[in-house]
């Protein structure tokens, strides 16, 4: 059993449809994917309608969050879900919020860079998006088009870092309402690439105990971002706090180099996993 709980399609920064996404997972020999979009939940329909055979369809999404520590600004933190209430309203509307603060945050990034004579240009941007959740790949893209950065890589590491002065932070939701909102939902709440430092700052274990107070039910260990260091300690925190632990490619089509199927989790977890989650169920034969 091959399973890869963590992949994006172009219903937010990925490259793939997600019926080629499922296509691409099918390809590579997985035999559970899960779809985890940058909040929302649009691909879903059209992954159940394309699931080829023989292929397990988790639907999930990833959650963007905050962590605020006591002595230091506020952390970006992602949350995955799985199996969770679509239509849930509380969540469902949480999610819109987010959409829109996406849109405002990356205008904002765009007009700042246009100002100083970068070719950039919003509408643009939302017609790469392609009625997708938009995102830092869709700028970065869109720079690389107009010969400014050689790669979206590139891209990441100069005009779009968090530390550039050219980027702007969205309003992300509560770590901690993020998670009473997925499990209110019925849905599985973990923790995406904790310790990813390449990414910008990580939270201390503190705020992974006070996230499993608050029902946090797992997290994610072999991510392509974690060293092996970093992942020997997420499965230390895992096992000391009862935690599931998943494996993930964080797959972006030709955003980034990772092939799906990178890492993988393990099947006792994955049915854990499945046996958590209430709110909605796999596509499967
Ligand atoms: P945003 O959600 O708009 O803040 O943009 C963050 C997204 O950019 C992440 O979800 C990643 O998919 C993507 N990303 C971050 N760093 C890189 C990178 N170096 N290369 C490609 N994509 C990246
Ligand atoms: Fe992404
Ligand atoms: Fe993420
Ligand atoms: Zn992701």
């Amino acid at each position: 059993m091959r399973i890869d709980l963590h992949t994006h399609s172009s219903a937010s920064d990925g490259t793939e449809t997600p019926a080629e996404l499922l296509a691409t997972a099918r390809a590579a020999g997985l035999d559970v994917v899960a779809l985890t979009d940058h909040d929302t939940t649009a691909g879903w329909g059209p992954a159940q309608a394309a699931r080829p055979h023989g292929l397990t369809v988790v639907p999930g999404m990833e959650l963007s969050c905050r962590w605020f520590p006591s002595d230091q600004p506020p952390i970006s933190v992602h949350l995955l879900a799985y199996l969770f209430d679509s239509l849930h309203p509380g969540f469902a509307a949480e999610r819109s919020r987010l959409r829109d603060e996406r849109l405002e945050r990356g205008q904002r990034i765009v007009e700042a860079l246009a100002a100083d004579g970068y070719p950039v240009h919003w509408p643009e941007i939302v017609e790469r998006s392609d009625g997708g959740v938009v995102g830092r790949p869709h700028i970065a893209r869109a720079l690389v088009a107009a010969g400014v950065v050689d790669s979206v890589d590139h891209a990441f590491a100069t005009l779009l870092n968090h530390r550039s002065p050219y980027y702007a932070a969205k309003v992300d939701t509560d770590v901690r309402e993020g998670i009473a909102l997925v499990r209110a939902a019925g849905g599985v709440p973990v923790f995406a690439h904790g310790l990813a430092t390449k990414r910008g700052r990580v939270v201390g274990d503190d705020a992974v105990v006070a996230m499993t107070e608050a029902g946090l039910l797992g997290i994610e260990v072999d991510h392509p971002d974690h060293s092996e260091a970093e992942r020997a300690h997420l499965r230390g925190l895992a096992a000391d706090l009862g935690l599931i632990t998943t494996g993930s490619s964080d797959y972006h089509g030709t955003n980034k180099t990772t092939p799906i199927g990178a890492c993988t989790t393990d099947p006792a977890q994955f049915e854990a996993l499945l046996a958590a989650g209430t709110g909605s169920a796999p596509y499967r034969d």
